[in-house]
């Protein structure tokens, strides 16, 4: 039987629209039907570096492809997510879902009435180190997170907190399966009319504690996580990347290196194993399109759905009025 492919298009030739292009230019379970963006030259550059179309217009995506991916700045996200939506198209939305709550929520309740897919740009959830990560997190009692990267213009439309920490806003929910009690925040505005530097503080209702701290005004790229639970503490970096643990129980996770001594643990004598990981390298972004083709074909909730976009974005907006009553 020879069954139609899935026709996909991308808006955004920019930074990351040019990732989005290159993976679906040679997927071989779609159609790529083509990019637009609203910078001619940039656009053309994209499109002839992998040989495809470049577009005349958002109107003429939308009239012959089944699903899209926006890779265009935040502020524009709804503006084009709902043009796609009102014509029945699945969408995945680069990170932030919106710019606002009210604008999420009406895209996910337009996507619900027309039977439609959204799946928000949380790339997090699809790095292997993260998912290694969560194999052995249970129970934490403290999460800490963060998120540095040296100063460029390109972002700088949202705050930091939008920017940078909306992942690791994310990925915490995922982790921690209870409501908040209360956030405290503080940050400044550096370089940008946003901010730029944004430390938060989320006390779960469970007792877990994240402490995430990010900025656009650092020497070089940091991407740490640190967990502590019971008998066990992992640092993962992930720009090597690698987890190491120390833990009061061998873990049978990690194989590559482990290490064990005596320590004194509160008067008793323990054995500690230390162990180090690198996991495999894959490309998170071509997961995360492989999701979005999967969901667009079994009509299922892909692994981040416009709701935990939504919630994401509502956590980072707290922090951010946190901030501005700081102020
Ligand atoms: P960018 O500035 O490099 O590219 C954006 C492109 O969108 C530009 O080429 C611009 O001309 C185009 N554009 C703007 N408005 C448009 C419109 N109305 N119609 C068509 N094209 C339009 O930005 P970027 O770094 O590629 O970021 C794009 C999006 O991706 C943002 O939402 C950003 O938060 C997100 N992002 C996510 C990650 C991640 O790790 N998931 C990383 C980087 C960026």
């Amino acid at each position: 039987m020879n069954k139609k492919k899935t026709r996909v298009g991308v808006i955004g030739a920019g930074h990351l629209g040019k990732h989005h292009i290159k993976h679906l230019a040679s997927h071989g379970e779609i159609e790529f039907i083509g990019a637009f963006d609203k910078n001619k030259s940039a656009l053309n550059k994209v499109c002839e570096e992998f040989s495809v179309k470049a577009l005349e217009s958002i109107d003429q995506l939308i009239f012959q492809c089944d699903a899209v991916n926006i890779v265009t700045p935040t502020d524009t996200h709804f503006d084009i997510a709902k043009k796609f939506l009102d014509n029945k198209k699945d969408v995945l939305i680069e990170k932030p879902i919106t710019n606002t709550v009210e604008e999420a929520q009406s895209l996910i309740d337009l996507a619900k009435k027309n039977g439609c897919i959204i799946q928000v740009g949380h790339i997090e959830r699809f790095n292997p180190t993260i998912n290694k990560l969560k194999n052995f997190i249970k129970d934490p009692h403290y999460i800490e997170i963060e998120r540095l990267a040296p100063f460029q213009s390109r972002g700088t439309e949202v705050p930091v907190i939008l920017d940078l920490m909306v992942h690791d806003i994310d990925l915490v929910l995922e982790i921690v399966s209870s409501p908040i009690k209360n956030i405290h925040a503080s940050g400044a505005k550096m370089m940008s009319n946003t901010i730029d530097l944004a430390h938060a503080h989320i006390k779960f209702e469970n007792g877990v504690v994240a402490n995430l701290k990010s900025s656009r005004i650092s020497q070089n790229y940091v991407r740490k996580i640190r967990t502590y639970q019971n008998n066990l503490y992992s640092i993962t970096d992930l720009m090597i990347p690698q987890i190491e643990v120390y833990s009061l129980e061998k873990s049978n996770l990690f194989t590559e290196k482990v290490i064990s001594k005596n320590v004194d643990a509160g008067g008793q004598e323990k054995m500690l194993y230390y162990e180090k990981f690198s996991p495999e390298k894959k490309d998170a972004l071509l997961e995360e399109i492989n999701n979005f083709i999967k969901s667009i074909k079994t009509r299922k909730s892909p692994n981040v759905s416009g709701e935990d976009g939504k919630k994401a974005l509502e956590i980072a907006l707290q922090i951010e009025n946190k901030i501005f009553l700081n102020e």
